[in-house]
């Protein structure tokens, strides 16, 4: 993998464009995607996203959203997409299986792959040019700085600042975890300077739930919340029929996890959800507490050092029991 100033001169000359992000997008996949599109179409490029499955409705109001494609419900457009592509931006993952089933295509095709993500380990072999920082806050800061550095900052709008503000936001807790820079609020006052209204972005994204959802949240910290405060931990978990009692669709348990770091002195929160493939694991921690590796040492996952996720095969006793019994490998640093 190339540094991604080489590719620059490139954006300059108009191409057929696909990007892409990691499967499940969040605001800052879907974010930095859609910011990213709306500036390579200012730039006279050809440029389509492709998500590689659905996303949560409280995306539903970002513009350009209506004309991303789900690889899942038009798998045979999107593959002759990707074939017909000159370049593929991946954004915010840095492995392709993180795509689902738009690894093959992906790795089938041979144009020019460009990576800007912000995720530990990034599979450089895969990509010919591309920015790998874990220092950054967020995918959509990174969008920000290819635009300002290949010279282009007189294009940003304020549909790029929306798009771009949703992910930085997201990313970083609204503002409060340690990767929010005094470069990070350099960005958003740019993106204020473009007539912004962030308030209509937090809005969207927190505040425009149905009922059954914070009334499952309700449920679930009262009867599927475990503190086991011998580690400074919190366990937490949702069955299959809780999901289906009260109609829990993608997206509604985002930021269920972050309750649990709310009790006093808990460093470590791990969320389980029974999906109907696997039981996909959440984690987040405070401080030195490492859930990346944690989470790629035993539950085949990754991510960051406060924030990663995982999966298991196995069924959900069988998945918790586990989970108990390794925690235990850690109670001197939990401590
Ligand atoms: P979340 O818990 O919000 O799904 O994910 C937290 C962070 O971990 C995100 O940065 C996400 O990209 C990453 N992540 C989640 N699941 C996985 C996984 O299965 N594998 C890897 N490598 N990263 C993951
Ligand atoms: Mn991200």
């Amino acid at each position: 993998m190339q540094p991604i100033d080489l590719f620059y001169p490139q954006l300059n000359t108009p191409a057929r464009v696909v990007i892409t992000m990691h499967q499940k997008p969040d605001g800052d996949a879907m974010g930095s995607a859609l910011g990213l599109y709306h500036f390579l179409v200012a730039m006279g490029h050809d440029a389509t996203v492709i998500s590689p499955t659905n996303w949560a409705d409280f995306l539903n109001w970002m513009p350009g959203i209506d004309k991303v494609v789900d690889f899942e419900k038009n798998k045979e457009r999107s593959k002759t997409l990707i074939a017909e592509t000159n370049i593929i931006f991946c954004l915010d993952f840095n492995i392709l299986h993180r795509t689902k089933h738009m690894e093959l295509p992906l790795t089938a095709a041979t144009c020019t792959k460009v990576l800007i993500d912000h995720h530990q380990q990034p599979q450089e072999e895969a990509f010919t040019y591309g920015i790998s920082d874990t220092g950054k806050s967020s995918t959509c800061e990174m969008v920000y700085d290819l635009i300002v550095g290949s010279g282009h900052m007189a294009l940003l709008n304020t549909v790029i600042a929306e798009c771009l503000y949703t992910g930085v936001m997201t990313d970083t807790g609204s503002f409060r975890f340690p990767a929010t820079t005094a470069s990070v609020h350099r960005m958003v006052a740019q993106l204020k300077e473009t007539g912004m209204d962030h308030t209509k972005v937090h809005d969207n994204i927190y505040d425009n739930f149905l009922e059954n959802r914070l009334r499952f949240i309700g449920y679930a910290l009262v009867n599927r919340m475990e503190v086991l405060y011998e580690y400074n931990t919190a366990l937490m978990y949702i069955t299959r029929a809780d999901l289906q009692k009260h109609d829990i669709k993608t997206g509604d348990t985002e930021g269920l996890v972050n309750y649990l770091l709310s009790i006093q002195g808990i460093k470590f929160g791990a969320l389980v959800i029974d999906r109907d493939e696997e039981r996909k694991w959440s984690f987040r921690s405070k401080g030195d507490f490492d859930v990346n590796t944690f989470a790629r040492n035993h539950f085949e996952g990754g991510g960051h050092k406060n924030a990663a996720g995982g999966r298991s095969s196995d069924g959900l006793e069988t998945t918790i029991k586990k989970f108990k019994e390794v925690i235990k490998e850690y109670q001197n640093q939990l401590q």
